[in-house]
């Protein structure tokens, strides 16, 4: 059961938001990218109804790290009264620190300066530096942060008031993600922020320089997505010789494709990975699939028309990990 309320997501949106959909039974209507990776604007307008309670954009997306085109989204809530969320998750430590030049085109405006965004998330347990389990939800004022929280007046326990959807939360949590940002300053986020653009710019110039691959998304931001180009070339094959190397890419899919995601642990190695890249392509050129390699495990999960059965694989798999051994 689902109530009639809908939101409006793009392909590339984070899959959080399939988790939220399911927590609060509310329909997600999704929406194709464009050429660029980014979330198309047409069918936004096309999707639109009364019941359409919130667009959600990235800034950028976990998949292709492009930044959706938030400004035009923003008008388009405006007009529909509706909501906009612009999950900054990755972004929302690297994109206000960066000058504007260095992703190619330039930062175009992702936040509260645009009047129709509503909330955004920030993920300090990323590019903020603190550890996991803090994120921050930012909203454009506070009549729409009231909407989270909860309060009971007739508890026999007494008044109990819980202003997110977790509870009893660990202060030090709080303390040590202070404590993070107060380590890292404005200074500190800037200097690294650059530094991972340079290294995106670098292994996107490498990857566009490289026959049989492909780069998507059309801004240089932390995250790096390719696929292969020609048919004797698999992206899961591509993938295997470079776990073999000792690498680990996220693999994508819808298009099957890689991505590198590059954060201050291992930014010292994009050189190495540009030079196995380039090596790994030419490799894997001549080869079906590596032995022990992931690649048919990987092209039939994508492949298989029944999503529901993977589904199910999935459940399992989580069931296995919480057992107990
Ligand atoms: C990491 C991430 C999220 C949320 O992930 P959590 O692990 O649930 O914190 C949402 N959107 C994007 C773009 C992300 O990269």
């Amino acid at each position: 059961m689902t109530n009639s309320f809908y939101r409006i997501v793009s392909v590339s949106a984070h899959a959080a938001v399939y988790k939220a959909a399911e927590y609060f039974k509310i329909n997600i209507v999704r929406v194709p990218t464009d050429e660029h990776g980014q979330m198309n604007v047409a069918a936004v307008k096309r999707a639109l109804s009364r019941r359409t309670i919130l667009i959600y954009a990235s800034a950028p997306t976990y998949p292709h790290g492009v930044i959706d085109p938030i400004e035009e989204l923003s008008d388009i809530a405006l007009g529909q009264r509706c909501c906009l969320h612009v999950d900054a998750c990755l972004g929302g430590f690297i994109l206000p620190f960066l000058s504007g030049r260095e992703i190619e085109s330039h930062v175009p405006k992702f936040d509260f300066s645009l009047a129709g965004v509503t909330s955004m998330s920030l993920d300090t347990h990323k590019y903020g530096y603190a550890q996991k389990g803090s994120s921050v939800v930012l909203y454009s004022t506070s009549v729409l942060r009231q909407f989270q929280y909860t309060s009971v007046a007739d508890w026999t326990g007494g008044l109990y008031i819980s202003p997110t959807p977790a509870g009893s939360r660990s202060g030090g949590l709080i303390a040590q993600t202070w404590a993070a940002m107060l380590h890292m300053g404005r200074e500190g986020y800037s200097r690294v922020a650059h530094e991972i653009i340079e290294s995106a710019i670098k292994l996107r110039k490498a990857v566009a320089d490289t026959d049989g691959l492909e780069l998507i998304g059309r801004h240089a931001t932390m995250v790096v997505a390719w696929r292969t180009t020609d048919r004797t070339n698999n992206v899961y094959v591509l993938n295997d010789i470079l776990s073999s190397k000792g690498w680990r890419l996220a693999v994508l899919q819808n298009p099957s494709a890689l991505h590198f995601c590059i954060t201050p642990a291992n930014i010292s190695s994009v050189d190495a990975l540009i030079d196995d890249l380039k090596q790994a392509v030419q490799t894997s050129r001549t080869l079906d699939k590596i032995p022990g390699g992931k690649a048919p495990i990987y092209g039939l999960a994508h492949g298989l028309p029944d999503r529901g059965v993977v589904k199910e694989l999935l459940r399992d798999i989580q069931d296995l990990m919480l057992q107990n051994v």
